[in-house]
């Protein structure tokens, strides 16, 4: 059916990024197989032969690479897991097996090659072995692998080959995926999966793309070339509008033209409550090419820098060098305001492009973040030194993500110590009184404020993380987000008592996370102590219009209220309600 004999239908999901746009729908596919049999004339039978023996070869030389520059960027036990595969590319029994069903049968490659494999996968996931049980993984990954050889599939997501401006709809992005996108043909986008602090949804903040998440089945009932209007504020798509629905969302453009004229009156005020407290707000980059867009929002320095963006979409890790010089580069930019660069934070849902890491259970409570960087101390040490040269050159802070004890705080800043007497013995000039901060989002490291205040110079509350963890609720699963509160009442406790305690140790606490760039939650957080918001640029004028009509008083008796009431549903209803009175028209978008 044409786009135009159908008529108007709505798909609901998660509004993760504002803004209204409407086009032309692109659909990505992720690649699938079709393997249909063909039968081959004598004469094909030994061409076809030679080309499933070339194809073995091509797939073999791709697995190496893959494992040189996994063992380059994570480590040689990694690096063992490719061995596997590459020795089933060598087994001879499978090999004779495909070739005699191309001779005997006169079949097509792709038809024997995944008929016997699929035999063994088979018989693998039969075996009482658990070790030859996680083979069947092995081997379906190198199956699928050699099959895109044999058809000769290309890199579905593939987004370098856009030519027209689209809304692009799929099953899923990844964060690395999303980091290709270019805002001169992506109007917006739209994913199946998904929540509201995935990286991708983070990702679509900062690009400031309208973005809806969490859709189901829009992928399957979506068609390239349909005409869509997507709204970013409430999470609707809706395919072949009328003329009725079109009018409506003019009027929401037309809101938002008034909404910006306004925020545009305050982006060079300070963000100060109406009482006159100053709270710091800051911007998150992920790239050093951000910092024009957190200048050009009025924000007073880089709260989060994600340095592992610099780290994904590229052959191997950046180098020392490099490291120092995007580093330094932000630092620069943003004069004498504080650039705070977080260490290396890959795994959970980002991960380095192009490698197939092991697959882990539960990748956010597995291998990531500081784990990762103190199990890697070649690659740490790299970054730390990077860290410290940029320290030279602005007012560079530094923080560890995902820091669950003391143990890791201790052992990272030892390996500062060793980078910084390195650096002088080097006469490489860095800031001696660096300061090196705790973000704050597990929640035994916010049960022990108080210990970490001692060796931390500052807190940053990373929300996103802190909520999933603290509520057992994943942060890209859309089937759980109706429990990612983040007004659950452990979570406005978890908050307090951070804050408190870096108080009480005469330091100051922030927040990273995404509740800090919901103009709905920026009072209670203010009510609750924090003194630095930091938020994705393109959000930094709302939050700042919110501070601005903000009174103390009122912040603190809201934040009174949240920490005494059992219930996460009343406490933000209470924050709706007083947002939506001291500001209305930051909400007039939303339904
Ligand atoms: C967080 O967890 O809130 C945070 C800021 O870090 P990230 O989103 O990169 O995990
Ligand atoms: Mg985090």
């Amino acid at each position: 059916m044409s786009a135009q004999t159908k008529g108007e239908k709505v798909f609901r999901g998660i509004a993760v990024s504002s803004g209204v746009c409407r086009g032309k729908i692109l659909v990505l596919h992720r690649a699938r197989h079709l393997i249909a049999r063909r039968e081959l004339s004598d004469a094909e039978i030994a061409v076809e032969i030679k080309r499933f023996e070339q194809v073995l070869v091509k797939t073999g030389q791709q697995v190496k690479e893959i494992q040189r520059r996994v063992v380059t960027n994570m480590s040689a036990a990694e690096g063992d897991i490719f061995d596997a595969h590459l020795l089933m590319l060598e087994d001879r029994v499978l090999i004779e097996e495909v070739i005699r069903m191309i001779r005997e049968q006169k079949t097509n490659a792709d038809f024997a090659f995944h008929t016997v494999a699929d035999r063994y996968v088979a018989a693998l996931e039969q075996v009482d072995d658990e070790y030859l049980r996680e083979r069947a993984g092995d081997m379906r990954d190198l199956t699928g692998r050699v099959l895109d050889n044999l058809l000769e599939v290309k890199d579905a997501l593939n987004l370098s080959r856009l030519t027209e401006p689209c809304i692009l709809v799929s099953h899923d992005l990844s964060p690395s995926t999303t980091a290709q996108l270019d805002k001169k043909f992506v109007l917006g986008f739209a994913t199946d999966i998904g929540g509201k602090t995935s990286h991708t949804a983070i990702m679509a903040r900062s690009l400031d793309i309208p973005a809806i998440v969490g859709l189901q089945n829009a992928a399957e009932e979506l068609e390239t070339g349909d005409y869509a209007l997507l709204d970013g504020y409430n999470g609707t798509i809706v395919v072949n509008p009328t003329d009725s629905t079109l009018f409506e969302y003019g009027q929401l453009e037309k809101n938002k033209a008034s909404l910006d004229e306004k925020l545009r009156e305050i982006l060079w005020q300070p963000a100060v409550t109406l009482d006159g407290k100053p709270i710091h707000l800051s911007a998150n980059i992920e790239d050093q090419h951000d910092v024009e867009s957190v200048i050009a929002h009025g924000a007073e320095g880089v709260g989060l820098f994600r340095t592992e963006f610099l780290f994904i979409n590229r052959e191997s890790p950046p180098d020392e060098m490099a490291q120092y010089e995007a580093y330094r580069a932000v630092a620069v930019a943003m004069k004498n305001h504080p650039v705070i660069i977080r260490t290396l934070d890959l795994g959970g849902d980002k991960f380095v492009s192009n490698l197939q890491l092991a697959q882990e259970m539960n990748p956010f409570l597995g291998w990531r973040a500081i784990r990762f960087c103190l199990a890697q101390p070649q690659l740490f040490r790299t970054q730390l030194r990077a860290i410290l040269r940029a320290s030279a050159e602005g007012n560079v802070k530094m923080m560890y993500p995902m820091i669950s004890g003391l143990d890791e705080l201790n052992q990272a800043n030892a390996l500062v110590e060793q980078c910084k007497a390195e650096l002088r013995a080097e006469k490489i000039p860095f800031d001696e009184n660096l300061e090196v901060g705790v973000m704050i989002e597990i929640p035994s490291a916010a049960l022990i404020a108080d210990a970490l205040a001692k060796k931390a110079k500052f807190f940053s509350i990373g929300s996103n993380d802190l909520i999933q963890y603290t509520l057992a609720a994943d942060r890209t699963n859309e089937k759980v987000s109706h429990l990612y509160e983040p007004t659950h009442p452990s979570i406005i406790r978890l908050i307090k008592l951070t804050v408190d305690a870096s108080h009480a140790h005469g330091i100051w606490t922030g927040v990273c996370g995404e509740i800090g760039g919901d103009p709905v939650l920026v009072p209670l957080l203010i009510g609750l102590g924090v003194d630095e918001i930091s938020a994705a640029p393109p959000v930094i004028p709302e939050v700042k219009y919110m501070i601005r009509r903000v009174k103390m008083a009122e912040a603190q008796a809201l934040a009174a209220f949240a920490l005494q009431c059992e219930s996460p549903s009343e406490i933000y209803a209470r924050c709706v309600e007083f947002a939506h009175q001291i500001a209305p028209s930051l909400f007039e978008n939303k339904a």
